[in-house]
C-alpha cells in the first residue's frame, strides 16, 4: 500500500498520537477557513444569520477530497466569542475577526457564564461535524479550540489582557479561570460525540510574549486542568504555543509545557524539530513543519519540496503527525498545500 492510502486514517492518525509512530506519516492541515477556497464560498455564506452546517461540511470534505490529507478540523471555524457580547465581523472573501472583543468592559463578564458558550453558532458548528463523520468516518475530526490564555486575550482584548498581567492580577485570575470554563464546555459540546482530539490553539499562550515565569504561573495550570478534563473524557489533547522552545535555554519551559500532560505539541515558527525532540522523545506526539507563511504561502514548488525533505530528515520514524507551522486559512494557495502533502507522501514512499 501506497503511503498516505489505506482504509482507516483515522485510526493511524489516533495511534501515532498516541505514541506509536508510523513510517507512513499522518497529515493534519489544521484547515480552518480553507475550505472556503476549495468551493469558491464567501465566507459570510457559511456565518450567516444561521451557521450553514451542511455547506461548512461540504467545504471541509471538498478541500480533504483534493488535498488528501488524514485529520480535518470538523467546521469552517472561527475562534468567535460572540455568544458573550462584542463584535465579530465576517468579511466575504476574509478571516473572521472579532472587531469589539466581549469583555473590554469587565462588568460586562458580570452577565455571562462560560457554558454560554454553546449557543446557535456552537451548535451550527456541531452539526458540520456530525455530517464530516457521518460521510467520511476514515477521517480524524479534530476540534479546534482557543488555548487559555489566547482565549482570554479574545475575551478581553490582548493588549487590555497584557496591561492586565502587569497591574490587575486578580483580574488575570478571573479571565482565565472563565477561559478554561469556556474551552471545558466547547469540549464537552462538541468533544462528547463528533470529535477525536481537543486541539488548543494557543498563540498567546507564548513564553516570549508573556515572559517565561508568567506563561508557566497563568497558562500551564490551565493547560494541565483541561488535559486532565479531556482525558476524562477519552479526548487527546494537542497543545500549539507559539514562541520559542527548542533551544538549550528553553528546555525547561518545553519540559513543563509537556508536564501537564498533552499529547501532541505542535511546534510554530523558528523552532528546530532537533531542539524539540529532544524533550518530546518518548513523551509526545510532534506536530510542525512548514513556515505557514515564509514557505507554504509563498512558495515556490521547489522552495516547499526543499523544506518538506529536510523536515522529514529529522522527523521520519519520530513519532510525528505533519502539519505546517500553524493553521491554514483561505488565501492559501491550495497548489502550494497539495506540494506539501504529496511531497511528504513521496518521502514516506521511498523510505519505508
Ligand atoms: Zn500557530
Amino acid at each position: 500500500m501506497r503511503a498516505g492510502e489505506g482504509p482507516d486514517r483515522r485510526e493511524l492518525f489516533l495511534s501515532v498520537l498516541s505514541g506509536t509512530p508510523s513510517e507512513d506519516i499522518p497529515v493534519f492541515l489544521r484547515d480552518l477557513t480553507l475550505g472556503l477556497d476549495a468551493l469558491d464560498v464567501n465566507t459570510d455564506e457559511v456565518f450567516g444569520p444561521e451557521y450553514n452546517a451542511k455547506l461548512s461540511a461540504a467545504c471541509v470534505l471538498e478541500l480533504q477530497r483534493r488535498i488528501g490529507h488524514d485529520a480535518v478540523v470538523g467546521s469552517i471555524h472561527t475562534y468567535s466569542l460572540e455568544a458573550f457580547g462584542g463584535t465579530t465581523v465576517y468579511p466575504a472573501k476574509g478571516i473572521p475577526y472579532m472587531s469589539d472583543p466581549p469583555f473590554a468592559d469587565l462588568d460586562s463578564m458580570e452577565r455571562y457564564v462560560p457554558e454560554d458558550i454553546c449557543d446557535r453558532l456552537m451548535e451550527g458548528m456541531r452539526e458540520s461535524y456530525r455530517i464530516v463523520r457521518k460521510k467520511a468516518p476514515h477521517l480524524a475530526e479534530i476540534m479546534n479550540v482557543g488555548g487559555p490564555v489566547n482565549t482570554a486575550g479574545n475575551l478581553r482584548g490582548l493588549e487590555t489582557l497584557m496591561m492586565d498581567v502587569i497591574l490587575n492580577p486578580d483580574v488575570v485570575s478571573g479571565l482565565m479561570a472563565f477561559s478554561e470554563g469556556v474551552i471545558r464546555s466547547t469540549a464537552e459540546y462538541i468533544g462528547t460525540d463528533c470529535a477525536d482530539a481537543l486541539f488548543l490553539a494557543a498563540a498567546s499562550d507564548n513564553p516570549d510574549m508573556l515572559g517565561l515565569e508568567e506563561y508557566k504561573r497563568i497558562s500551564l495550570p490551565h493547560v494541565k486542568s483541561i488535559t486532565e478534563f479531556c482525558h476524562g473524557m477519552g479526548l487527546p489533547v494537542i497543545f500549539h504555543p507559539h514562541g520559542l522552545f527548542s533551544t538549550g535555554d528553553r528546555r525547561d519551559v518545553l519540559k513543563a509545557s509537556l508536564d501537564t500532560g498533552v499529547d501532541g505539541f505542535q511546534f510554530a515558527e523558528d523552532n528546530t524539530p532537533e531542539g524539540i525532540l529532544k524533550e518530546t522523545r518518548g513523551k509526545c506526539c510532534v506536530m510542525g513543519g512548514l513556515d505557514a507563511f515564509n514557505v507554504l504561502l509563498l512558495g515556490p514548488d521547489e522552495r516547499i519540496v526543499r523544506s518538506v525533505d529536510s523536515v522529514l530528515d529529522v522527523l521520519f520514524g519520530e513519532d510525528y503527525i505533519m502539519t505546517c507551522s500553524c493553521s491554514v486559512n483561505r488565501g492559501m494557495p491550495l497548489d502550494n498545500v497539495k506540494t506539501m502533502v504529496d511531497a511528504a507522501r513521496a518521502y514516506c514512499g521511498r523510505s519505508s
